[in-house]
């Protein structure tokens, strides 16, 4: 480091990406300071994956008391206490941020409490200080965008859903994303009654078909009311609550969420102090190693659109550092990488969907099962488990491993393992299964779909 910088590296933003940034190039022995303007950990630690795990893991005893009694157990006087779980969760959270303070104190990474913008190439501004930074890292992530319609500014996003006052008894949530469909289900588990509005034929654009719809009919018998092709135009302010205006009519709620994606994080970030380029889609543009336009600045992440997932970040974060101050070259391998989504039951996935398979060009045979888990022949619940597979018919290679299910995410993990191998469905049928599991049936299914 020459002289007149005050670091190697200043990161701006300590999400899940900015963290594993700064800590690793520490750990390579790079002088690093990281800024944040919030608190420590990101939209995943404080207002994303792990609140909404924890009211994923909350919502989820409604169903597991009810289909107790088929096994013998009396489960009566249940209730649900918002303020309890709110509070835990509050209390979980504040853990984890001292948890990632010292993670980066350890290996002497400077925080610096503030908005961070760009006062050139490599100079950073935070309130009244300024600091030079032979690299400048971008990591700050998206923030929740809603559509302009009247009455907006009465919706709620995800930032505020985790803290509400008082538990929402009547909730309507637009939009058909991962967060949209994974509050529907928190929420109608919870004891809610849920409307959740999409705009389009079918919700969770982007995954299998069947799967979406698969979903939709298990949402639709667990209770949650999904309206597809279905439009708020206004919301009104109404004693107690909000008067939504809705294409089949105007109905009451107690709250109203909004999960309708998000934008990069790049207000008052100082870009035009810096040749930083934009995507069309309006993130900011870098290369296979995170450079943007501007030689001396990276970003990664949220912020620079594609899988916007938590080990995404973290996985180019650690690309970045290596690559940076660890002297070997990485680079971010983005093929299969699996997801879940926390709805109830949840989705599982890995690799292509049947209509992407298609259209790149595969013949592709399809391996279809749906079934009543073991549990709940006795549960008493009617809940399905759908499992799918997309299999190149040249190949034999498996190209996709789909499942709508319990514990969905837990499966798709090892699956994940077996696709980024390279597994063909010969693999599949030569694993022997794990009886009685529902993750059997993946290396059961010996029929192919006509
Ligand atoms: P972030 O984690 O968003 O971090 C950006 C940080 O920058 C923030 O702390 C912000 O305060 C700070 N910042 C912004 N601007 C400035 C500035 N100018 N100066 C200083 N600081 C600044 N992903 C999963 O993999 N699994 C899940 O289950 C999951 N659930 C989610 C649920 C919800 C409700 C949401 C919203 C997201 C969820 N995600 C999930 C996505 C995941 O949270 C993101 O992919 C991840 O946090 C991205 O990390 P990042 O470092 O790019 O940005
Ligand atoms: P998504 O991009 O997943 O979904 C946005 C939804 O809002 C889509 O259904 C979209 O419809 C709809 N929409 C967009 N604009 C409008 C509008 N003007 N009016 C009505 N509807 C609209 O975003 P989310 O906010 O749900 O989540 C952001 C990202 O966070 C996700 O993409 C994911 O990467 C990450 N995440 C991951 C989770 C996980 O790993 N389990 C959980 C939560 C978030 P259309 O499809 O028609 O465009």
């Amino acid at each position: 480091m020459t002289q007149h910088f005050d670091y190697d590296l200043l990161v701006i933003g300590a999400g899940s990406g900015g963290v594993r940034a700064a800590r690793k190039s520490a750990e390579f022995g790079a002088k690093v300071a990281v800024v944040e303007k919030a608190a420590l950990g990101g939209t995943c630690v404080n207002v994303g994956c792990i609140p909404k795990k924890l009211y994923v893991y909350a919502s989820e005893y409604a169903a597991a008391w009810r289909e107790s009694a088929g096994f013998g157990w009396r489960a009566e006087d249940v209730s649900f206490d918002w303020n309890t779980l709110r509070d835990n969760k509050t209390n979980e959270i504040a853990r984890l941020n001292a948890i990632y303070a010292r993670l980066l104190e350890a290996p002497g990474v400077d925080i610096i409490e503030g908005h961070g913008a760009l006062a050139g190439p490599q100079e950073v501004v935070v309130g009244e200080s300024r600091y030079r930074a032979e690299k400048i890292l971008l990591a700050t992530g998206t923030w929740p965008a809603m559509p302009d319609i009247p009455g907006i500014e009465l919706a709620l996003t995800s930032n505020e859903i985790f803290d509400l006052e008082r538990f929402p008894e009547r909730l309507l949530i637009v939009g058909g994303g991962y967060i949209a469909t994974e509050f529907a289900s928190i929420f109608s588990g919870l004891g809610a009654n849920v409307v959740q509005s999409y705009r389009g034929e079918l919700f969770l654009r982007g995954f299998d078909h069947d799967i979406r719809q698969f979903l939709a009919e298990e949402m639709r018998k667990a209770g949650v009311d999904l309206r597809f092709n279905h439009h708020v135009t206004a919301l009104e302010s109404q004693s107690g609550g909000v008067l939504a205006h809705l294409s089949d009519g105007n109905e009451p709620f107690d709250a109203v969420l909004y999960a309708t994606g998000r934008r990069p994080n790049i207000a008052q970030l100082g870009l035009e102090h810096a040749a930083v380029t934009l995507t069309e889609a309006g993130y900011i543009e870098v290369d296979d190693a995170f450079q943007t336009a501007e030689p001396s600045i990276y970003a990664l992440g949220d912020m620079t659109g594609g899988w916007e997932l938590t080990p995404v970040a973290i996985g180019e974060a650690m690309a970045f550092a290596q690559t940076q101050f660890g002297g070997q070259a990485l680079t971010m391998d983005y093929h299969a990488i699996p997801t879940a989504v926390f709805s109830q039951p949840p989705i599982g996935t890995v690799g292509l969907t049947e209509e992407e398979a298609i259209a790149a060009g595969h013949e592709v045979t399809i391996f279809e099962s749906t079934f009543r888990p073991l549990k709940h022949t006795v549960s008493g619940s009617e809940e399905r488990t759908m499992m799918k597979l997309v299999v190149d018919a040249e190949s034999d290679r498996v190209l996709g491993a789909h499942m709508v299910g319990a514990d969905a995410g837990e499966i798709c993990q090892g699956l994940g393992i077996a696709l980024k191998m390279g597994a063909t469905k010969a693999d599949f049928d030569r694993t022997v299964g794990i009886h009685p599991t529902a993750a059997e049936e993946f290396v059961t299914m010996r029929t192919p779909r006509d």
